[in-house]
């Protein structure tokens, strides 16, 4: 039996998780990756289309809506138009639950980076980051059992109806400040 949640709550919730993995991770792991500020191409791993999969829940969506509303409209705009874009042309909406899509994503924005770097940002984009060895990089059971939290939260305030999807449907879907 799951033990039924407000949506508010469960936000608050997922901002402290996400907060406390962050942290985590800085401390533990980020000081042997390569630091982004010497990337010769900052940001090239969100936008490439072979790369990035990364699925969200209803609630991860949602905290993503929040923020991006928050943007000036021009911006909201265009983050509006590159994921109607990315659904299409990666035919996003066509994935089945158990194929793993890949996508560039529209949260990120050229000359600003992740629009939700410090206040919505997915686990597995936390967990990113260029690591010359293998054995420097965070153990996978680290997301596994961050994101089974998550998707806990998330059927506590939804059911179970809602499985993570890529983060263009979720956001269409799931977030206000898109209206189709
Ligand atoms: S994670 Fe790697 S590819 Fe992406 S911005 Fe940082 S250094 Fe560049
Ligand atoms: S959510 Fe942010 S960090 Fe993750 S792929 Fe999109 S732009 Fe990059």
């Amino acid at each position: 039996m799951i033990k039924p949640i407000s949506e508010t709550r469960a936000l608050f919730k997922l901002e402290e998780l996400r907060d406390s993995f962050t942290k985590m991770i800085r401390e533990r792991y980020e000081a042997k990756a390569k630091p982004c500020d010497l990337c010769d191409s900052p940001g090239k791993c969100c936008q490439d289309e072979h790369y990035v999969n990364v699925r969200i829940t209803r609630l991860e969506a949602r905290a993503i809506g929040a923020a991006i509303q928050d943007l000036p409209s021009e911006l909201i705009e265009r983050v509006r138009d590159r994921t109607t874009r990315a659904i299409s042309t990666f035919k996003l909406d066509q994935a089945d639950a158990n194929e793993l899509k890949t996508f560039a994503c529209p949260l990120f924005e050229a000359g600003i980076g992740c629009l939700v770097h410090n206040i919505a940002k997915p686990l597995p984009c936390i967990v990113h980051a260029c690591y010359e060895r293998r054995e420097d990089l965070p153990p996978d059971e680290l997301l596994e059992n961050a994101e089974s939290r998550i998707a806990r939260l998330n059927a506590r305030v939804y059911g179970d109806r809602s499985l993570p999807c890529p983060i263009p449907v979720a956001i269409r879907n799931w977030s206000r400040f898109i209206s189709y």
